[in-house]
């Protein structure tokens, strides 16, 4: 059996007709940049996260730079955040022009870890960005309560957990500015790049707005900016999946408790954590081999037969070619979690499209290699 990485062209399938008819209807429409799928959309993201505006934007990367430029983040500024994360979280506070610092993350979470940012912060931190990483909500009510003594902004770097929430708040609610990612292979994912802010200030709406459309809100008057907007037809198909997206949580629900189940004897392997009161949306389910060193045997036994199981994120930021490209980043301190978790983690196949035989064969193979290596616990 071949479990595949992906569901993408399975859920294409499942609701082609939705998705057809809304390009469809871009198509005849004749607009396709800044047109009335982008504003329909725009209007319903805004409603679904129960926010004043949203704005579409080219991509994830791209909803997180502007927002710290409509901050007036910048040169000299700091902005603290963890480097188990996707690469692009450093990369647009470095396009911003300003530093990450970088703190530890939560050895449970994995998102960071509150009680390691106040030691982080000097007079020259503007932000705090934590990361829903993998679909959980870093712990924002102690962000929030951090940022307000420190007078800091706080932006959510949410490109892998719409649909999630917290124990006693929402995202968006705690924080400036929500960013998010439509690139396929996020929850909410289009044939293409995607992003968008979503926010209840109307001083991010107006400056994002302006920066993402070459400085311009009125034909033909400009100051400088930038051109990131999300296309019209990503838009449609986006308004069409948008939709869809509580059931297919529902559905990464019901896999991830199948893994829970399946897994919860292996010695050998920690299980995802889910925080309790939180709404954990399984963009990834990522197990971890109690042993770095045996980490890379489990993923080749699973890709040996046929689970295309991957790695997020083998590579710490910091760890990466080329840190700290020059003042662009730094630590705050030792993150021996984030390093653990480079090392150990393995996503398992997960996507609403998956079915029961699939996820049990993965189960499987999992607990295969669980107790052939379980000597390991036992010397
Ligand atoms: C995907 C991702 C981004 C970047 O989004 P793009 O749309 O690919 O630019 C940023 N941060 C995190 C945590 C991501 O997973």
């Amino acid at each position: 059996m071949k479990v595949g990485f992906y569901g993408h062209v399975r859920q294409y399938h499942n609701i082609k007709d939705e998705i057809d008819a809304n390009i469809q209807e871009v198509l005849e429409s004749g607009s396709y940049v800044m047109g009335s799928a982008l504003k329909r959309f725009e209007q319903e993201l805004a409603g679904y996260f129960g926010m004043k505006h949203a704005i579409g934007v080219n991509s994830g990367t791209d909803a997180l730079w502007l927002v710290f430029l409509a901050l007036g983040i910048g040169e000299g500024d700091e902005c603290i955040t963890t480097t188990n994360t996707f690469f692009a979280t450093a990369e647009a506070i470095w396009i911003a022009g300003a530093t990450s610092v970088f703190v530890d993350c939560d050895s449970r979470t994995k998102c960071i870890d509150p009680s390691k940012i106040e030691a982080a912060i000097t007079p020259r931190t503007k932000a705090i960005v934590p990361v829903h990483l993998y679909g959980q909500c870093a712990d924002m009510k102690s962000i929030r309560a951090i940022a307000d003594k420190h007078n800091l902004y706080v932006v959510e770097d949410n490109a892998q957990a719409i649909d999630g929430d917290g124990e006693g708040f929402k995202q968006g609610e705690l924080s400036d500015a929500v960013c998010l990612s439509f690139i396929i292979q996020k929850n909410l994912g289009t044939f293409g790049d995607g992003g968008a802010v979503v926010t209840n200030s109307d001083e991010i709406d107006r400056a994002v707005r302006k920066l993402r459309n070459h400085g311009s809100d009125k034909r033909s008057a400009h100051s400088m900016g930038y051109n990131s907007r999300l296309d019209d037809l990503h838009a449609g198909i986006l308004s069409a999946k948008l939709k869809h997206i509580k059931e297919w949580t529902d559905l990464r629900r019901k896999w991830a408790a199948r893994y829970d189940q399946g897994l919860k004897d292996t010695a050998n392997i920690d299980l995802p954590y889910q925080a309790p009161g939180y709404r954990h949306v399984y963009h990834l389910y990522v197990i971890e081999t109690k042993k770095a060193e045996q980490r890379d045997d489990l993923l080749k036994y699973l890709n040996d037969n046929g689970v295309d199981a991957k790695c997020h994120y083998p590579i710490a930021i910091h760890q990466q070619e080329g840190y700290p490209w020059g003042k662009a980043a730094r630590m705050a301190g030792p993150i021996p979690n984030c390093e653990q978790n480079a090392a150990t983690c393995i996503s398992l196949p997960m996507y609403p499209e998956l079915t029961e035989e699939e996820v049990d064969y993965v189960i499987e193979k999992v607990l295969e290699w669980s107790k052939a290596h379980s000597y390991v616990e036992q010397a």
